[in-house]
């Protein structure tokens, strides 16, 4: 979906050393960003966080809806990320400069990785506002992809890991991305990582492994969840849970549906700008110009004539790195 903001460009390069937080409960809000238009649409962003830009290679997280909504996201480019799509309620037709022309229903992941340099449009089905409620997430390529060519790939049958329960039902998760509770999904992935939709029956209590390796947060995507006895995140907040853990303890008074998301942390210095995952504030130029330019490097939507988002001008001062502050 469209992305209009920018770094902050007050934020100060990273050291580049390897990170480890330990064990952590960082209560991460999401907050209200317009995106901009003649509908005023908005979304609920709940990465990057100010302290937290990434967890695991994940760098990007917005939930869009619930609403009603006749969504027209027109032609606009990424590089150096993958977009995961992952709808809740409605469908969303997704075209790009690959051919693909496809339509996304709930159970179905859209996984359309950029490489290089990929451009897309995602619209509601038909002329009328329609219930839409959905995520979107990107994930950082790391160097040995994010240069490569771009691909994109829909999985419409998800493995399911279940989780035993300690009290009531068993917990269920979709795996999206990557390895949960030894189950790992059919979808590409470039860094160690977990993407998972779990759901929690009312009155029921569960372990749920993590890797101790890897980083995890939670979002809340429905209803109340208990987590090692602290308060779990608010309906699109993040609840940032930190490394070193070999399980959590989570328990739900009248059920839960959250997002599991984690991973190996991702060391590399991000710049992100726009549409664009980058390294440096000159890639960020670069990128731009070619977007502008018509360059082939992003291609052209089959099926839009003329009509594309242009990019926004670029702030006054250099792009700089994110950098985490926990
Ligand atoms: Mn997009």
């Amino acid at each position: 979906m469209t992305r209009h903001d920018a770094t902050d460009p007050t934020e100060t390069a990273s050291d580049g050393s390897s990170y480890s937080p330990g064990p952590v409960m960082l209560s991460l809000p999401a907050r209200d960003v317009p995106l901009g238009g003649v509908r005023d649409m908005s979304v609920q962003r709940s990465l990057p966080q100010r302290e937290v830009p990434t967890v695991g290679a994940w760098c990007f997280l917005d939930r869009f809806g619930p609403q009603e909504v006749t969504m027209r996201v027109e032609p606009h480019p990424h590089t150096g990320l993958q977009t995961v799509t992952w709808p809740l309620t409605g469908e969303i037709r997704h075209r790009d400069t690959l051919g693909s022309d496809v339509t996304l229903r709930r159970g179905a992941l859209n996984l359309m990785t950029s490489g290089h340099g990929i451009a897309h449009s995602e619209y509601s089905l038909g002329d009328e506002p329609v219930p839409m409620d959905a995520l979107q997430l990107w994930i950082a390529l790391p160097e040995d992809r994010r240069h490569g060519a771009p691909a994109f790939e829909t999985h419409e049958s998800l493995p399911i890991a279940r989780l035993p329960a300690h009290q009531g039902a068993d917990a269920e998760a979709i795996v999206v991305m990557g390895t949960f509770a030894g189950v790992e999904s059919p979808a590409s992935t470039f860094t160690p990582m977990v993407g998972a939709e779990l759901h929690i029956a009312a009155g029921a209590s569960v372990t749920v492994p993590l890797n101790p390796q890897w980083e995890h947060a939670v979002l809340g995507i429905d209803g109340d969840l208990t987590i090692e006895g602290e308060p779990g995140p608010d309906v699109n907040d993040l609840l940032y849970v930190g490394m070193e853990r070999t399980h959590i303890e989570v328990s739900s008074k009248d059920g839960a549906t959250v997002f599991v998301l984690g991973g190996e942390p991702f060391n590399d210095d991000l710049v992100m700008w726009w549409n664009f995952v980058a390294r440096t504030h000159d890639e960020i130029v670069q990128a731009r110009e070619e977007w502008e330019g018509h360059s082939d490097r992003f291609g052209v939507v089959p099926g839009h004539g003329d009509t594309r988002i242009p990019a926004p001008g670029l702030p006054g001062v250099r792009l700089k790195p994110r950098q985490r502050r926990t």
